[in-house]
């Protein structure tokens, strides 16, 4: 069941949103070569309690951590640990969410450490330009489907492949609500897109195979091939004026 906000529910989730906006570019800044997973964890959980949230990683499913950091060709999910730290040319993907008076807020960035290879800048230039075209899909009179489809042909068009078996997802009082929002799909089909509908819109797209695998701590998940993967996602809102993103510290109604 879609659970569609009303204006001023809307105008709530901002705070959670910018909480969660401001944790992810501050932790992007504590990236550089030496620092581990687990003390990028730890700033951003100190962070999100200072701004007033709550972890909203933290806990669930059973989830360790207040980020997921994954590194090269992990895609997501990553457990923040002290034994994993970064090296210049490593790219990592964060993953971090509060909660703010009981709702939700979710977003990721995925970072270069140093000076990375052609292939990763690319593959990092190019997920971030197909998270902000899924974004610019998602407004009234479109359908789940062109969301997915504007998010494959960027990443697509570049050579590389997006991740089927992990998905963007509605979002509000819970972090994961319908519907589940693919980066991938048919234009006009899926259902349609109405105001009030919020969404997290979070391409996975990785430099070879679309496949994936778990590792056995049942939540790592990276590439079958090896090779990198880069994430981005942003917590939008649509509205009858278009997007309205809502992890953001500047409140732009308009993603491009
Ligand atoms: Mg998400």
């Amino acid at each position: 069941m879609i659970i569609r906000k009303s204006p001023a529910e809307i105008e709530a989730m901002r705070e959670a949103g910018r909480v969660s906006a401001k944790v992810l570019r501050e932790v992007g800044k504590q990236v550089r070569p030496g620092v581990s997973t687990l003390e990028l964890d730890e700033f951003a959980e100190a962070l999100i309690r200072l701004e007033g949230g709550i972890p909203a990683f933290k806990g669930y499913g059973g989830f360790p951590g207040s980020i997921c950091a994954s590194v090269n060709e992990q895609i997501v999910h990553g457990i923040p640990s002290k034994g994993v730290v970064l090296k210049e040319g490593d790219i990592i993907s964060i993953d971090t969410g509060a909660i703010v008076d009981g709702w939700v807020g979710d977003n990721a960035w995925t970072y270069p450490v140093g000076k990375v290879s052609p292939e990763k800048k690319h593959l990092l230039e190019v997920t971030e330009a197909a998270m902000w075209a899924g974004l610019d899909a998602a407004r009234p009179g479109n359908r789940l489907g062109d969301i997915g489809h504007a998010v494959q042909s960027v990443a697509e068009a570049a050579g590389f492949s997006v991740v089927r078996e992990y998905v963007g997802h509605g979002i509000g009082r819970d972090m994961h609500e319908d519907p589940n929002v693919p980066n991938y799909g048919r234009k006009h089909t899926g259902i349609r897109l109405e105001p009030g509908m919020v969404l997290a819109i979070e391409p996975m797209v990785n430099a070879g195979t679309h496949k994936t695998r778990v590792m056995p701590d049942g939540w790592l998940v990276c590439t079958r091939d090896g090779r990198p993967s880069a994430h981005f996602e942003k917590t939008v809102a649509i509205t009858e004026d278009g997007p309205l993103i809502l992890t953001t510290e500047e409140g732009h109604r308009r993603p491009v």
